[in-house]
């Protein structure tokens, strides 16, 4: 009887969590729609980075910056908001004029994975089937059991054949569950057939230039294949899955993780610019940009994430497209999942996802 009326008191006092997303759902606006999508990773990038740039701690440690010098003079100044501009230009000049950009945790604006493992292919998997699902707890090549949101398109007759997917990644086959649906994944080291010549010379760098193959492709050859099959096949879904910041951080080479996160901005710059200069997706094309996980926050720690490692859960989000309010960087004290991402990517196409997903995330 006692253990009765502290559970009442408990629920009382601490409403279940699904009692607050629903409240989310009705109160939150409706997502501005466009004709088109692209949904950008750049794999355990840190959300300290997006925000305040280059790290003091790690940027003059000569352990993880081998030529503390050179990196200074490309990425470091004093003020956090000059140095994260110098990092990632088209984020602070463009996406924070035009766009919205979250989890800034200096103002308690949260981003986490909803998954307890804080590895990639549980934070995928919640990214695009709108659910955690504790049963997917490795990296391991399987299939996915669970429907994503980019299979879910392509079976709308609007999308049918116009949802493609590039990743760096070579495990993206099985978190999309191509066996299963079909979809266009282009991922690792795998040519694109029937393509031009364009993409026979990327084929041929790839199988023949690349001999250090590993499960993650170069970023710059994944973003060369999306680029070539966007202008040939015009998707209205496109994902580009880039991998390379966290083998970087992984090997501890904080200089080459800058390098490419600074690489990965550029990328969306150069996509942003085909769009806003292409009939079809000019001011019709929403970008939401993302990761899969964080990492260590501390100096000894950044280069692991895992469930054990504090920090690896933090992630952030940024979105840009017509009918986005210029709200920029958002400063108010919300918590907001990646596993609302898959909805999110639903309903900013006039689609609707599972109603297992958990609800859109709430723009300003
Ligand atoms: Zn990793």
């Amino acid at each position: 009887m006692k253990n009765i009326w502290t559970c009442i008191i408990l629920v009382m006092l601490f409403p279940p969590v699904y009692k607050e997303q629903e409240k989310k759902e009705v109160l939150s606006t409706p997502l501005p729609v466009a004709g088109n999508l692209f949904i950008i990773t750049t794999d355990g990038f840190r959300w300290q980075e997006v925000f305040t740039g280059a790290d003091p701690a790690l940027i003059n440690s000569s352990k993880y910056t081998p030529d503390t010098s050179t990196i200074k003079m490309l990425y470091w100044a004093e003020n956090p908001e000059e140095r994260r501009k110098k990092l990632l230009p088209f984020f602070w000049n463009v996406i924070a004029q035009k766009g919205q950009v979250f989890g800034n945790r200096g103002y308690q604006n949260k981003v986490d994975v909803a998954n307890l493992y804080s590895i990639s292919y549980p934070g995928y998997n919640e990214l695009f089937t709108g659910n955690t699902d504790m049963y997917i707890s490795s990296n391991k090549k399987r299939n996915n059991p669970n429907i994503n949101v980019l299979e879910y398109l392509d079976s709308r007759p609007s999308f049918a054949g116009k949802v493609a997917a590039f990743s760096s990644w070579d495990v993206f086959p099985y978190i999309l569950n191509t066996k299963r649906n079909n979809l266009p994944v282009n991922s690792g080291y795998n040519n694109i057939e029937e393509g031009t010549t364009y993409q026979q010379l990327i084929n041929t760098v790839q199988q023949e230039v690349i001999y250090d193959k590993k499960p993650t492709r170069y970023d710059q050859l994944t973003f060369l294949t999306a680029k070539e099959y966007l202008q040939q096949h015009n998707p209205r879904v496109l994902y580009l899955g880039l991998g390379e910041t966290d083998e970087f951080a992984h090997e501890g080479r904080y200089d080459l993780y800058l390098q490419q996160a600074s690489q990965v901005d550029r990328m969306i710059a150069e996509l942003w610019h085909w769009v806003q200069t292409t009939p079809g997706y000019k001011d019709n094309t929403t970008f939401i940009i993302t990761t899969d996980h964080g990492r260590g926050s501390k100096a000894s720690n950044w280069t692991a994430h895992g469930e054990f490692i504090s920090g690896s859960s933090q992630t952030w989000f940024a979105v840009i497209g017509p009918g986005i309010k210029p709200a920029g960087e958002i400063k108010s004290n919300e918590q907001q999942y990646i596993q609302q991402m898959a909805q999110t990517i639903a309903h900013l196409l006039g689609e609707e996802f599972s109603i297992t997903a958990a609800s859109p995330v709430s723009l300003h």
